[in-house]
């Protein structure tokens, strides 16, 4: 009996992701009294797996795999799962994790809950408690199938080190060309900049900066604080910003843990997909703005004046500690 964990990676090195699934994994493992097995594809640096309470990975080594293939990844974690006779299947909430969960749960005949916040709240029954009503409330949710599929929340539960050792062994499963369905045939990625997924820090600019001009600011305080640039749905809807950056209900999800907003209103389809992030900083002109209600921190003020004095500080405060 183990706790399956896929740990993703990128140009063969684990995510960051990877750390807290596996985290997550542990503790689960831990209260399940079993051990956690990871599962990686095409990945290098598996061994520092073991810091975070894997004592075994399975590296497929596939070329096929080289690229994420959600058919084919789905098939062989569900191979692994069934040799590994495992009770309960971690995976993170990325887009390829969602991707291939319900595809997992289909061949598994598992029960999938995605957005979960925390370790479980017992294990017999199993019940998680996950985000609900777009992170407006929470649901406390039990899994009733003998496989479950648990989707950890980014940022929710932490990287936690657990020093074990990690046997790494090279895993292959078996696949048909029925796997390969659908397949990438190229990847055209943009190079040199943090995603919004993988982002600890994400600046967001709004409406209220008045045109794609006004974006240099925006880009050059995500650049002082190694942070991802984001927008508000007008925004990319009139093309000042890609539609890549575009975050809310009907855009990307964000739960970084610094999330600034800079002249964005803050409306409900706009909270819904960043208040998972652990900390919100608003800056607006409009002190009855609705953001400030969700706000850790709020500047009441022209982000004209108060981005490029934001900037200086940062530099300064760079400059002397350094
Ligand atoms: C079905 C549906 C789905 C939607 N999905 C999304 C979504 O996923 N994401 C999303 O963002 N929106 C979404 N929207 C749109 C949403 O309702 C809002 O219209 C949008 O979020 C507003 O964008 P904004 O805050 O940039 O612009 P505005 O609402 O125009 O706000 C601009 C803000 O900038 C401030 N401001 C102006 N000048 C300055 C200045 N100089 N300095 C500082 N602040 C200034 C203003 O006070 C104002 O608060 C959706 C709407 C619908 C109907």
């Amino acid at each position: 009996m183990s706790v399956l964990v896929y740990t993703e990676s990128e140009n063969g090195k684990l995510k960051k992701s990877a750390y807290e699934v596996a985290s997550y994994a542990k503790a689960v493992a831990d209260q399940l009294g079993s051990s956690v097995t990871a599962i990686s594809f095409n990945t290098e640096n598996n061994d520092q797996l073991g810091t975070y309470g894997v004592s075994k990975v399975l590296n497929v080594t596939d070329d096929k795999l080289a690229t994420f293939n959600a058919l084919a990844y789905a098939n062989s974690i569900a191979q692994a799962a069934k040799s590994e006779n495992t009770q309960v299947i971690v995976v993170s909430s990325s887009t390829n994790s969602k991707f291939l969960a319900p595809i997992l749960a289909a061949k598994l005949k598992a029960g999938y809950v995605p957005n979960v916040v925390a370790a479980p709240e017992s294990t017999s029954p199993f019940s998680v408690k996950r985000t609900a009503f777009s992170n407006k409330g929470f649901a406390h949710t039990e899994i009733t199938t003998d496989i479950k599929i648990v989707g950890v929340s980014n940022n929710a539960f932490g990287i936690m080190e657990n020093q074990t050792t990690a046997t790494v062994e090279s895993y292959n499963a078996d696949l048909s060309d029925a796997d390969f369905a659908v397949k990438s045939i190229e990847i055209d990625k943009v190079a040199g900049q943090v995603t919004i997924a993988d982002a600890d820090i994400v600046v967001s600019g709004g409406r209220g900066l008045k045109g794609p001009e006004n974006w240099g600011m925006i880009e050059e305080l995500a650049e002082i604080l190694g942070a991802a640039t984001a927008c508000s749905k007008p925004v990319s809807d009139m093309g000042w910003r890609p539609h890549g950056e575009h975050v809310g209900q009907t855009g990307k999800p964000v739960a970084s843990n610094l999330y600034i907003a800079i002249g964005i209103s803050g409306a409900i389809q706009h909270l819904a997909g960043v208040s998972a992030s652990k900390t919100k900083v608003v800056i607006n002109s409009d002190p009855e703005a609705p953001f400030f209600k969700a706000a850790d921190y709020g500047i009441v003020g022209d982000a004209f004046e108060v981005v490029p004095q934001l900037i200086e500080k940062l530099k300064q405060f760079k400059a002397q500690n350094a």
